[in-house]
């Protein structure tokens, strides 16, 4: 059975590939492979309603198994921003590099205690029938006043995760795909997913 990963972005569908193998019996296929599909524009309220709405897209569109996702960072000193609008966070078709650039400017001189924030991962998971589950994901940790390391994607590179004591974008992929919320919202999928293979969706 095949399991479509609707998102455009390949850093993300290349971890959520990695996280997936061998714990699920899934042809994992995405976007690439069906060049003609268009992801709906974000306009939900929320990481759910985005994550189902592209999830119900593709699902429909393919006649497969679909996972739609939606993700941010949160952080503390910011009342939760850039959260929904993480992806645009300095305006519309920016660089990564421009969204964390503008990160660091707004929290230049703030002291470590107040650099909480988190990652959070929404995923829907909706069969062509028009099934739909959601699972979801955190990870926290704190940003960085500078970027360090060369690995990952996004905010990574200034997202620090205390328990390993280095950035996301210093850890090798196996160990961030153990401690990112994505993975957290993946181990609570995989189950759902070897069911939804069970019942042939
Ligand atoms: P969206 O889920 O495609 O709307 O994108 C969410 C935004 O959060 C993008 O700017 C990503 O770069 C960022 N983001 C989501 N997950 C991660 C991650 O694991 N590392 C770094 N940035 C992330």
């Amino acid at each position: 059975m095949i399991l479509v990963l609707a998102t455009a972005n390949q850093g993300k569908a290349k971890e959520i590939k990695a996280i997936l193998d061998g714990k699920v019996d899934l042809e994992i296929k995405t976007l690439v492979d069906f060049p003609d599909l268009k992801l709906p524009p974000e306009t939900g309220s929320s990481y759910r309603e985005n994550a189902i709405e592209k999830a119900v897209y593709v699902a429909t569109e393919t006649g497969h198994l679909a996972m739609g996702d939606d993700s941010g960072l949160e952080v503390d000193a910011l009342d939760g921003a850039p959260g929904l609008y993480s992806a645009r966070f300095a305006g519309e078709h920016v660089s990564d590099r421009d969204n964390r650039k503008k990160l660091i400017q707004i929290l230049k001189g703030l002291p470590e205690e107040k650099r909480a924030a988190k990652f959070v991962c929404t995923m829907a998971l909706v069969t062509p029938q028009g099934s739909v589950d959601v699972v979801e994901g955190l990870c926290p940790g704190r940003i960085t006043p500078v970027e360090t390391g060369e690995g990952g994607f996004g905010y990574d590179p200034i997202f620090f995760y205390p328990p390993l004591g280095r950035t996301f974008s210093e850890l090798s992929a196996d160990e961030k795909n153990k401690y990112s919320h994505r993975s957290v919202a993946l181990r609570e999928a995989i189950p759902i997913l070897n069911e939804m293979c069970c019942q042939k969706v």
